[in-house]
């Protein structure tokens, strides 16, 4: 054994008293506080303020456009701000500010002003670059990236966006062929063409489109090229085969599951028919849904058509001797409870459940994971005494999904009203109340009283609300308690 120097020991012992802090805080969510509505209302004031369209053009017409198109994406960045689509989560936001950090002190010829990193709270595997030194990423990716070195990655290629300006100059190009001669004319001959002028308005798009896809997979190559060479200054590793890995991104619902799926269920003592399971041949059927409106998969079911040829494109760069750090447990831990919570207040059950399931495979036995269950459950029957259970489903095509996703899916269409009463007040006194925290069973106070008691009055279930808001104020569960608050 090499001996320590004292002051190393020191320093050992900083980082273990650091970690068993971060340890006892993972119980908890995010405060509601953190919602970017509040948390991020202050920056918003002074970003609308500095997000001032620079004049570009002489020609009036395409500085209007371009100012137009400016403020549209300032106005996208404080809606999303103040519908909470962001998120501060104090330990995943140090996480991710060590390695824009690391980054920008190696990069400051690129990056004289450290960029913000904002947390999108979308459950699809993507980040993207807003311009003017803010990018933001998304839960998804966190919840995908294995490694620190992926994670360096994915934010190295998004700051070089803003670094080649790519956003700016997406603005521009669009201002300016809006306000062009082509574009003046074929529009023209549109308006004037009485016979197939939808068609023609098409074509119109069509070119438009053609011409900035073109563009936008040569940004994606630059984006790539320059992000090797931050990450080349920060002695970070730079791994091609993650792009590869991107490939695979959109398993998450096509991964079966380890167990039958009554055995999950069996384990809080409810059982499931068969029959609800399997499909009948009468009653909803995935002909009756508009696919369209599903959301929350749609995103993350897109597929990653340039991963293999990015992949082809950067593996002669690949670092000598790389080196992975795999993304510490309590920032995984994190991500997942956060993706959870959002499809849960999204109303997205089924997804939802699976998840948990799926960290019941990965013999997570915390406790928060069957309250999600608990409240996964009382939902559904709540949507369905309220007559919308098809619209909390989520239903997916069978190709994309587990022979189990399909099964849970269908099993939480077709489980009778009354069982799910029954299941759900059985779920109440069930053991692993004893492990959640204080905010944990205010929830569940607040819950049962909704859901399991007849004829709740509108008042009373607002008052209700209004006591738990005021008894719980920092807890991120007063993002789903607040809808009923002012009902
Ligand atoms: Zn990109």
């Amino acid at each position: 054994m090499i001996p320590i120097p004292k002051h190393l020991l020191v320093l050992v012992f900083l980082c273990l008293a650091g970690s068993s802090t971060l340890k006892s805080q993972q119980k908890e969510l995010s405060t509601y506080q953190d919602l970017s509505a509040f948390y991020y209302k202050k920056q918003m004031d002074s970003l609308k303020k500095t997000w001032v369209c620079p004049s570009v053009y002489k020609e009036r017409l395409t500085q209007k456009q371009f100012k137009e198109i400016w403020d549209g994406r300032t106005t996208f960045f404080t809606a999303a701000i103040n519908d909470n689509n962001y998120v501060y989560d104090k330990e995943i936001c140090a996480y991710l500010d060590d390695v824009v950090s690391e980054i920008q002190e190696a990069n400051r010829e690129y990056l004289p002003v450290k960029p913000l990193v904002v947390l999108d709270r979308s459950s699809s595997v993507n980040a993207y670059a807003l311009g003017s030194n803010i990018l933001a990423i998304n839960l998804g990716l966190l919840s995908f990236a294995k490694t620190r070195e992926e994670i360096a990655l994915t934010i190295a290629h998004e700051l070089s966006h803003n670094i080649l300006q790519h956003p700016e100059h997406g603005m521009k190009e669009r201002a300016e062929w809006l306000t062009s001669t082509e574009y003046k004319e074929s529009m023209g001959q549109v308006l004037q063409s009485d016979y197939g002028r939808l068609t023609r308005l098409k074509k119109v798009y069509e070119s438009y489109s053609f011409s900035r896809g073109r563009h936008q997979r040569y940004h994606e190559g630059d984006a790539d090229s320059m992000a090797i060479v931050l990450l080349k200054n920060s002695h970070i590793s730079f791994i091609p085969e993650f792009f590869l890995r991107m490939d695979s991104a959109d398993v998450q619902y096509s991964q079966p599951l380890r167990q039958p799926l009554n055995t999950y269920f069996a384990a809080y003592n409810i059982t499931l028919e068969d029959s609800w399971i399997k499909k009948r041949s009468r009653g909803l059927s995935t002909r009756d849904y508009d696919f369209q409106k599903n959301h929350s998969m749609a995103d993350s079911l897109k597929t990653h058509p340039d991963c293999v040829v990015r992949y082809n494109n950067t593996t002669g760069r690949r670092s000598a001797n790389a080196v992975s750090t795999p993304v510490p447990a309590y920032i995984s831990t994190r991500v997942n409870r956060m993706l959870i919570w959002n499809m849960y207040c999204n109303s997205d059950l089924t997804p939802c459940l699976y998840r948990i399931l799926q960290e019941k495979d990965k013999g997570n036995t915390d406790a928060w994971y069957d309250f999600m269950f608990n409240n996964v459950m009382l939902s559904l029957y709540k949507a369905d005494k309220d007559l919308h259970r098809s619209s909390t489903i989520d239903i997916q095509r069978k190709e994309y999904i587990s022979k189990q996703y399909y099964e849970l899916q269908t099993m939480l269409e077709q489980i009778p009203r009354d069982k799910l009463a029954e299941d759900c007040k059985l779920l109440q006194g069930a053991a692993f109340w004893n492990n959640v925290s204080a905010s944990e069973k205010a929830m569940q106070r607040f819950q049962k009283a909704l859901i399991l008691s007849d004829n709740m009055e509108v008042y009373a279930s607002q008052q209700m609300a209004k006591h738990f808001m005021e008894s719980n104020q920092t807890s991120l569960y007063c993002e789903y308690v607040h809808s009923f608050e002012k009902k």
